[in-house]
This record gives structure tokens, C-alpha cells and sequence, in this order.
């Protein structure tokens, strides 16, 4: 199921830069020629760059990945806790992906997940955080948006997606997605619980029929 985020590198990020601040020590005491220094400085920090890059997007779709969404899930959800923020999570999951995949091969399932990244980023504010959460399951923190605010981008989503002209293979076909909206409330303690109800949301979406955007009860 998670078999695109294999290249992921899987380091957390304080120890990604613990990394870089010893990368730039050992640097310092090396024997390099002064001139050559700077550009083997530069080529570490890139190639640092792009290892901390990796670590936490998915390779397929781009989007932040799982370990991304709970480092920064529980970060937004302290803050909003700090400083009396609002703060919504939605979890999108695409409608009878299995079939997609069975119908037009697994190419296809994979186009389908970049095309529905790509419309997500396209449709949720810059201050919005989109992830690929699983396979084909995506998540959003709104920060400093309430339930009414954070159903409209997520309608706005599911409308685009069931609009979009998909085409793989010279064939057209139409694809939903179904999601779970909630906003942390004085009644949720813990990010964990945030999630569960988001997802309780999602599962509601799914069993009152595909296609639509449940806000959580
Ligand atoms: P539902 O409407 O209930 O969500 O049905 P579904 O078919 O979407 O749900 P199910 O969980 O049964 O199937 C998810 C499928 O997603 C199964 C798996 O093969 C596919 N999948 C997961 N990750 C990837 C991926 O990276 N690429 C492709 N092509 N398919 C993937
Ligand atoms: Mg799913
Ligand atoms: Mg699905």
C-alpha cells in the first residue's frame, strides 16, 4: 500500500540537522584547500537539502508525507491549544480506487493519485497543509479555520475532482472522492482524537453513499 514511499528517507528532522551542523564542523577541520572549501560546503548543503526534501514528501504525488502530516499535526494542534487558534483536519479518500486500479491498470490508479494531489494543492490555501496520508487516502490541516470555513474548499475539492476530465490511455473516466471534515473543539484533548473523529466523519461520508463532504458529529 505504502510501496511509493520507499524513498522516503525515514529521519526525523532534528536529527537531519544535527546532521548538517556536523557535516559543517567536520567541514572546517578538513584538510581542503581554502579555495576548494566553499563548494564542497555547497555540495553538502545541497545534497543535504535534497535528503531532507526526500525525508518528507512522497516520491509519487509530491505532496508532504504520513511522518510530515503527524510531526506538523501535533504542532498545529498545541499551538491552536497555546493560542487559542481554531484548527480543522480533513481526510479525503478516493471512491472505488481498487476498482480504478482493476479497470486501468495500476499506471492509471498512480496517475489518478497525481492528478487528485495536484487539484488538492491547486484548491486549499497556502496555509493549508496537504499530505498523501496512506494510498490513496490524503490529509489537510486548515489552521486558523472552523468547520463552516474548512467545508468549503473541501466541497470545492470533491466538485473539481468530479468534474475533471481524467484520461489515461486514450480513455476517459470520472473518478470522487469522499471526505471527513472536523474542527477541534474543547471536547478533544488530544491530536489523536482529532484524527479519530475526522476519520469517523470520512467513514460516514462512505456509508451515505461516495461523493460528498461529512463534517464530524
Ligand atoms: P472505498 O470507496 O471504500 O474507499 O473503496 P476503495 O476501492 O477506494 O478502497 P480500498 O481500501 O479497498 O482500496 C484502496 C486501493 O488503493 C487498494 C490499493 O491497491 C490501491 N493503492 C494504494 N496505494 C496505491 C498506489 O500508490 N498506486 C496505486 N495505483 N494504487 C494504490
Ligand atoms: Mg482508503
Ligand atoms: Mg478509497
Amino acid at each position: 500500500m505504502e510501496d511509493n514511499l520507499e524513498l522516503s528517507f525515514d529521519i526525523p528532522d532534528n536529527v537531519l540537522d544535527e546532521i548538517q551542523h556536523n557535516i559543517e564542523e567536520i567541514i572546517q577541520s578538513f584538510p581542503i584547500p581554502d579555495d576548494n572549501k566553499l563548494d564542497v560546503i555547497k555540495k553538502i548543503n545541497f545534497m543535504y537539502s535534497q535528503t531532507k526534501y526526500l525525508s518528507v514528501t512522497d516520491g509519487l504525488t509530491g505532496l508532504y508525507n504520513r511522518r510530515h502530516f503527524e510531526c506538523n499535526f501535533e504542532r498545529e494542534f498545541l499551538r491552536s491549544e497555546r493560542y487559542n487558534g481554531k484548527l480543522s483536519l480533513a481526510m479525503i479518500d478516493i471512491d472505488f480506487f481498487k476498482k480504478i486500479n482493476d479497470t486501468y491498470g495500476h499506471g492509471c490508479g498512480d496517475y489518478v493519485l497525481k492528478e487528485i494531489a495536484y487539484l488538492a494543492l491547486q484548491t486549499f490555501r497556502k496555509t493549508d497543509m496537504v499530505f498523501r496520508y496512506g494510498g490513496e487516502e490524503f490529509a489537510v490541516i486548515l489552521t486558523e479555520t472552523d468547520i463552516s470555513k474548512a467545508i468549503i474548499p473541501c466541497e470545492r475539492l470533491r466538485k473539481n475532482v468530479e468534474e475533471y476530465p481524467f484520461v489515461y490511455g486514450g480513455e476517459a473516466f470520472k473518478v470522487t472522492i469522499s471526505v471527513g471534515v472536523c474542527e477541534k473543539d474543547e471536547s478533544i484533548t488530544s491530536p489523536f482524537e482529532l484524527f479519530e473523529r475526522t476519520d469517523k466523519a470520512l467513514y460516514r461520508a462512505k456509508n451515505s453513499g461516495r461523493n460528498t463532504v461529512k463534517p464530524a458529529d
